[in-house]
């Protein structure tokens, strides 16, 4: 059988642990008998990062800069634990997807990948709620006081030309806790975009939601800088027959669970992270969740929404074949070979992206799955719990038969 080809390559970045393992599983079985794969690999495991001094991590962006799609793996973001597992760490590096991120200027996108034999959690939900997170400033960047007698507290700006702004917080008779954060207009402009290209590129509407009726100038720039971007998209999305949407976070909270699904919710920071936590496990689980992070000017890095998986890897390593689910990290593959091909004009690519994709859903409706999804399906289902290998070889099985 003739391969299929490539013209440009895809930044491919590789990673730690257990989704280390599935990375050249998948690579082996699932990519190269059928495509002439090119890609500019960047080996992102925590060693090499450490070797380069996270050089590698730098490289690995600024390539997907260049070429504007990638394909990553889970990564570990060392922590204090991990400088003693690995002695030979000479920094607790920082996470890679921050890294990446800043250099992207990106925003993630989370989606669940759905089957209907695993039914959400939220009956009314037919399609896959994409969460469209923000990923700079508010609480992540805030600084905070702890006071322990009367006094006040002011927050005050002061501009480099000399002018100052100033208000009082509150004057406090007691002890008091306090916190000062902050947002900056290009970040929010930049996640609005990438959420109007995005909605363009998937065809599904975008809902925003913030609270600006309790904060009338934060939440509101917020609002007022998305209702400006919506300016320059209106006509396409118009075209498109899709609608921009705005309410407040608790009406969009109530309207998300009532809803059939099927389109991107847009979230602020703090909103992101607690809602794409009950948008994956409402959906099934963290393995069947796919994250996109996309830049304002259109580049794409795909990777799986869930960790490195250590607890399988040692379990691997003392000679386990775990029943780890690579679903996620295959469909991050395809993700960006779809898009590969889509940028490059090749329709064998996508074609191909999308028969795995399908051949990957074929075999978890026949119920071959992982074992952390045979709590999940519907009573009835005939099941077949295997592992990674395993089910590894029945999906190629499954596409070579296409
Ligand atoms: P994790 O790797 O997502 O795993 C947490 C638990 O979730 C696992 O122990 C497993 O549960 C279950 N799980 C996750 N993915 C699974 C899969 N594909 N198949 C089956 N079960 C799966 O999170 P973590 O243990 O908190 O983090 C491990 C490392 O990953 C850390 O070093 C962290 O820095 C890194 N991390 C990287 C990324 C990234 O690169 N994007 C994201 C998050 C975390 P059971 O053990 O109960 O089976
Ligand atoms: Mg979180």
């Amino acid at each position: 059988m003739q391969k299929i080809k490539m013209t440009t390559p895809l930044v491919e970045m590789d990673g730690d642990e257990m989704t280390r393992v599935l990375w050249q599983l998948i690579k082996d079985k699932l990519v190269l008998p059928f495509v002439d794969l090119k890609t500019e690999y960047y080996d992102l495991g925590l060693l090499s990062r450490n070797a380069t001094e996270d050089q590698v991590t730098i490289d690995a962006a600024n390539a997907t800069k260049a070429y504007g799609v990638a394909v990553k793996c889970a990564t570990i973001t060392p922590n204090r634990q991990r400088m003693e597992e690995y002695p030979q760490l000479t920094e607790m590096w920082k996470s890679p997807n921050a890294t990446i991120r800043s250099i992207l200027d990106g925003t993630v996108f989370r989606t669940p990948i759905t089957i209907e034999n695993i039914k959400p959690a939220v009956r009314s939900w037919e399609k896959p709620i994409t969460i469209a997170r923000h990923a700079y400033g508010d609480v992540y960047k805030a600084v905070e006081i702890i006071s322990d007698e009367p006094g006040e507290c002011y927050l005050t700006f002061r501009a480099q030309s000399g002018a100052e702004q100033s208000v009082c917080i509150q004057q406090m008779d007691s002890s008091a806790i306090w916190l000062g954060q902050h947002n900056k207009d290009s970040s929010i402009r930049s996640f609005a975009k990438a959420c109007f290209q995005y909605a363009l590129d998937t065809g599904q509407d975008l809902w925003f939601s913030t609270k600006d009726t309790i904060s009338k100038i934060y939440d509101g720039h917020f609002k007022k800088v998305f209702e400006d971007e919506f300016l320059n998209y209106a006509s396409q999305f118009e075209r498109m027959g899709i609608e921009y949407f705005y309410t407040l976070i608790d009406d969009a909270v109530a309207r998300v669970v009532r809803s059939k699904g099927g389109f991107i919710w847009a979230c602020k920071n703090y909103d992101g992270d607690v809602m794409s936590d009950m948008i994956s496990s409402a959906f099934g689980s963290l393995a069947m969740m796919t994250s996109v992070l996309v830049s304002p000017d259109g580049k794409y890095e795909f990777e799986a929404a869930h960790g490195t998986v250590t607890r399988h890897y040692y379990r691997f390593l003392n000679g386990e074949r775990t029943s780890t689910n690579p679903i996620a990290t295959i469909f991050a593959w395809t993700g960006a070979l779809k898009k590969r091909g889509e940028l490059d004009s090749l329709p064998e690519l996508q074609d191909f992206a999308s028969a795995l994709e399908n051949a990957c859903l074929d075999t978890l409706r026949n119920g071959v799955l992982t074992s952390d999804l045979a709590p999940l399906v519907e009573q009835g289902t005939d099941i077949k719990v295997v592992d990674s290998w395993q089910f590894i070889d029945t999906i190629a099985q499954a596409i070579a038969q296409r």
